[in-house]
Parts: C-alpha cells; structure tokens; sequence
C-alpha cells in the first residue's frame, strides 16, 4: 500500500506552503493531509508513523517560515469544521485546535469571558497559540486553559490536565502532535465592557503592526524584560534589509517582505539582527518564528 492509497481525497503530494502562511514564503511540502474527522487525521499519522517520516502540523501559519527547499514528510492542516467546534457551558469553553484566534477572542467577549480581549489582532489558531502560549502585555492563552486533549507522534489520543500543563513566556508544555481541543474557565464581566476594550485593543494594535494583507512575522522574543523591538532598535538596526526582507519601519519587532522575497532573505535577516544585537549589546536574542 503506498501513502496515499484510499487517501487521495486528504492526502496530496508537493502542496505549496506559502499560501498556508502569512509571510506568504517557501517551497512545498512533500505530503499535505486535511483530514475531515478524527478517524481519517490517525489514518494518515498512523502511517506516516509507520514509515517514520517526519509529521508536523500548521495552523494559521503565522509563526513558521518555510524553508525555500520545502519540508520533508507531511503536514497536517486541521481546518476541517470537525477540528472547528466551539462549546460554551456556563464560564467554560471547549474549543477545537483549528479554531481561528480571532473567532475564539470575539466568542469571549461576546459570552462576558474575561481575558482573551487583550489577544485581539494576533493571527493563527487556538491550537498554534496554545503550542507557542501566545499572548501579550503579559497576558497569554495559557492563563485560562485547564484541559487539552492531545494527538501523540504514536497515533494515541491522550488528556492532559491542568496539573499536567505549563505554560511559560511564549512556550508550553503542549508539544504533541497536535492539540485537538482545549477548555478554558473564565471570570466573567459583563460582555459590551469586553467587546468595548476588544474594540480598543484592536485599534492600537492595527496602528503598531503591519496591515493584514503584508507577508509579516513576529520574529523575536523579548528578552531580559527589553522589548525585542527595542533592542533592534538600540542595535541601530531600524531600516535594516536583505534581499526583499526588512525590518518593518512602525514596529522593529516584525519582519516584512516584498514581492520576489524568498525565505533564504528572512533567515538572512534574522541572523544579521541576531548577530548585530549580540555584538553590539551582548544579548542573545532569542527567535520565536519556528523555522521548518
Ligand atoms: C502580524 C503578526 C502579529 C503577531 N503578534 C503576536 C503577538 O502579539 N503575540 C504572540 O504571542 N504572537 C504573535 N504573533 C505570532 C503568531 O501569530 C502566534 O504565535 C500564533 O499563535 C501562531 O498560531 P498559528 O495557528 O498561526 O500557528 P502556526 O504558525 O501554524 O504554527 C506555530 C507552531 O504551532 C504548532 N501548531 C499549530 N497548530 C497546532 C495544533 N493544532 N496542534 C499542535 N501544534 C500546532 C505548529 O506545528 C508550529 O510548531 C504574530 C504574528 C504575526 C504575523
């Protein structure tokens, strides 16, 4: 039996990455799998673990860069409606990993949950914000989370309860394969208060990051309590450029790219910055984009 067999409807071969994430970068990836139900997803890492190729699985594509030579083995896109759910029960709310962060932040706001309204603007899905523990100003997905149910490399389907979760500055405990679903518990405050300070989140944000149509990544994580973009900016690297990849002019902490960009330019970029910063201001700067 090969790969694909009694699969082809999920399973194709030499998918292009760069539609799937937002700098809009890199090459294909060997196997793209959207599996439709949770039966077809442990078919395919069933298989893929039988033949020990490599198995990884994007959400929104907003913290990967794409190798220009592409990515061996296969990716997992969980956007099917079955890996989509959301379900409110008094405070909680059980939500599936493909979700979109942006529909999990307006369903809290609306419901009266507080918390996820100062995650407004951040792109991707829940799943990939629970892996990286995304957040800002000090609040992070990961505060409100008390249940995971995980997919392992080894195809078993396990529970992790909130004794057995952590969560730290943009890092988690959530390593598995995939995260399928999540429960949150919330306080709650009354629900146009919250959609009144989404709202005005949204509106410093958009001013701070590049619009939602520019090939962006959030490259670096603060470090040693300094924002990343300021110590960019000490570096007196505001401008800097490589190839078609530069430094965005509103915020140093983004990276942009433009049309004929490819991905050897960003990853040429990140090491000029982290060079430069570690030169110039004996930081290491740590890199929060994964790169695949
Ligand atoms: C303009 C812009 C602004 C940003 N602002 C912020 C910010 O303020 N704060 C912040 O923290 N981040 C920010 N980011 C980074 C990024 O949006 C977040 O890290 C986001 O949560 C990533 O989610 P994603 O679904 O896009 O993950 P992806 O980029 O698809 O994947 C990231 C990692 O998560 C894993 N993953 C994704 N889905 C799953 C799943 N279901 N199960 C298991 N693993 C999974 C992937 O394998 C990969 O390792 C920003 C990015 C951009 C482009």
């Amino acid at each position: 039996m090969t790969l694909t067999e009694g699969l082809e409807h999920i399973l194709r071969e030499n998918e292009p990455l760069a539609p799937y994430t937002s700098l809009k970068l890199g090459g294909v990836a060997e196997y793209f799998a959207e599996p439709t139900t949770r039966a077809e997803l442990m078919e395919v890492v069933k298989r893929f673990s039988n033949e020990r190729l490599p198995m990884r699985v994007i959400g929104g594509g907003s913290n990967v860069l794409v190798r220009d030579e592409g990515v061996p083995g296969v990716v997992i896109h969980l956007a099917a409606p079955e890996f989509c759910n959301l379900s409110i029960d008094k405070n909680r709310l059980v939500v599936g990993g493909g979700v979109k962060l942006s529909h999990f932040v307006a369903c809290c706001a609306r419901e009266g949950f507080a918390g996820p309204e100062s995650l407004v603007g951040i792109p991707g899905t829940v799943g990939g914000a629970l892996h990286n523990n995304s957040g800002t100003g000090g609040l992070d997905i990961g505060s409100w989370t008390r249940r995971a149910t995980v997919l392992t490399r080894n195809c078993e389907v396990l529970e992790r309860n909130s004794e057995q979760l952590s969560f730290s500055y943009r890092s988690s405990s959530l390593n598995e394969l995939a995260i399928l679903e999540a429960e949150f518990l919330f306080e709650q405050e009354p629900a146009d208060s919250l959609t009144r300070q989404m709202q005005r989140n949204w509106i410093v944000r958009r001013s701070r990051q590049p619009s939602i149509d520019m090939p962006a990544a959030f490259a670096f994580k603060d470090q040693g309590g300094e924002l990343a973009s300021e110590l960019i900016e000490r570096a007196g690297l505001k401008g800097a450029k490589v190839g078609k990849a530069e430094i965005y002019d509103g915020n140093a902490s983004y990276i942009v790219v433009q049309p004929g960009a490819t991905s050897q330019d960003v990853m040429r970029l990140i090491e000029l910055i982290r060079n430069q910063v570690s030169d110039r201001l004996s930081v290491e700067l740590p890199l929060g984009l994964q790169v695949w």
